[in-house]
């Protein structure tokens, strides 16, 4: 029987198909965590997890289209990318704000700036706000979050509901990180301190079911190893660097994930707070106006399980949406009322209950306690409104036809003032809309110089 097996041609060709076979696995395996392969309509099975652990990683000053998986032509994100693959993408999110803190109170509390009122560098969160790791500590998780980033300190109520909430010290043996050249940022440390503490963290509490926020910030700081100087040395090739220096570090984190057998019961949600901007409208940096590279951000969520198809979804979507999404994904009660809608239907392919325009909004005063400059951008499917209503010596109205312009370049409010009447009333109805439902407005926190220069360090100009 061996004999006539081997006489056999198929024998030979049966064997090349199994090495092949063979190693493209291990191809696999090389190149993806184990999980289990499955499709979106197991998406549901999720809430039944009694052991699940969700992984939120905020990737600070990531724009999304210094990515592949939003069409960018460099690979700064490997495995990202990887995960993308596998897993679901949000194409056209829309981020609340150009700024941190504005932009993560928003986050957060699934409310839009205007309603939770966190506009300028003094408002904090009040305590009667209900934030979502106080959701999943109620519900038996084990919560920290990791951070490095002043404006989600403790000061300003990002830790609520965190039983760990620490900014990590910067580890003896620094990994060698350098900054862009003539770089205004000067914090300390670097992110592989928060991905260290995140293992560290996850081997702790691998038996429990635990909610992890690493808030990276190296991309906020154009900060990258060697190793990941891929792209030159220009200002925004350092860019592009430190979102490969930070790919690495989500690699470290998914690789701790996967030794610690954690990845079939682990929901990983990649965001972040605003984009960059590169003198595309004249400013460089974020936190100065709306136009698309501050505000379109990156959406990556990978599951327990591999997709087999990679889940796009080109709806209008916005970081308020997102923990909405993630409680109803982990089986929890949601954040009393919010402004953002679970995009759990619409992943699972059914009717939006909720579709929408998205807003973003910047107080332009932001680094003055007085004063009041809002600027307010509405997101469409294919258009794009801002509006800076107290400009001087005249309020400013910019219309963009995404389909043909996805860069904001040719301003088409003139030609359309019909729509552009329609889009200021949105404008203002959004301006008029009624506080948050915890009913408190923010405590303004003084500020001490310590705290101010941490602030300062970041890149910013505060007027105090
Ligand atoms: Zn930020």
């Amino acid at each position: 029987m061996i004999k006539k097996l081997l006489d056999s041609s198929w024998f030979y060709y049966g064997a090349a198909i199994l090495l092949v076979v063979g190693y493209v696995a291990t191809q696999l395996q090389v190149q993806l965590p184990a999980r289990s392969f499955g499709d979106i309509e197991d998406l549901r099975e999720i809430q039944e997890m009694e052991d699940l652990n969700v992984v939120f990683v905020l990737i600070d000053t990531l724009r999304a289209d210094h990515l592949q998986p939003y069409g960018y032509e460099r690979e700064t994100s490997p495995v990202m990318n990887r995960l993308a693959e596998t897993g679901i993408v949000l194409r056209n999110h829309v981020a609340q704000s150009t700024w941190t803190k504005t932009s993560m109170a928003s986050l957060w509390t699934g409310t839009y700036p205007v309603s939770n009122e966190v506009l300028n560098y003094q408002h904090a969160i009040p305590e009667a706000a209900t934030l979502p790791a106080e959701i999943f500590r109620d519900a038996g998780y084990r919560t920290t979050g990791l951070y490095r980033n002043g404006w989600v300190a403790h000061e300003f109520g990002f830790q609520q509901g965190f039983e760990k909430y620490v900014r990590p010290q910067t580890a003896q043996t620094q990994a060698a990180v350098q900054r862009a050249q003539n770089s205004p940022h000067s914090l300390v440390g670097n992110d592989w301190d928060l991905t260290t503490s995140a293992a560290q963290f996850m081997e702790l509490y691998k038996d429990e079911p635990f909610f992890l926020y690493v808030h990276y910030m190296d991309v906020h700081q154009f900060a990258y190893e060697a190793e990941s100087a891929l792209f030159g040395v220009e200002y925004k090739d350092a860019y592009d660097n430190a979102i490969h220096w930070t790919d690495r570090n989500v690699e470290y984190l998914v690789a701790k994930l996967e030794e610690l057998e954690l990845m079939d019961n682990t929901l990983l949600v990649i965001a972040s707070d605003h984009g960059e901007a590169f003198r595309e409208h004249g400013n460089e940096g974020h936190a100065k106006d709306l136009y698309g590279e501050t505000i379109r951000t990156p959406v990556i969520i990978a599951l327990p399980w591999f997709l087999d198809e990679p889940l796009v979804i080109t709806d209008v979507t916005e970081n308020i949406d997102l923990m909405p999404t993630i409680l109803e994904l982990a089986g929890l009660a949601p954040v009393d009322e919010t402004d953002g809608r679970s995009l759990v239907p619409l992943l699972m392919g059914e009717p939006d209950p909720n579709p929408g325009p998205a807003y973003a909004h910047l107080e332009r005063a932001w680094a003055r306690a007085e004063d009041e400059e809002p600027i307010v951008a509405i997101r469409t499917d294919d258009q794009k409104f801002v509006w800076w209503r107290n400009w001087k010596p005249r309020p400013i109205i910019e219309l963009y036809d995404l389909d043909s312009d996805m860069g904001e370049q040719v301003n088409v409010a003139s030609e359309e003032t019909e729509e552009v009447d329609a889009f200021l009333e949105m404008a203002q109805a959004y301006l008029d809309r009624e506080p948050a439902s915890w009913g408190v407005s923010p405590e303004a926190v003084e500020l001490d110089d310590q705290k101010l220069g941490i602030l300062k360090a970041l890149g910013y100009v505060i007027e105090d």
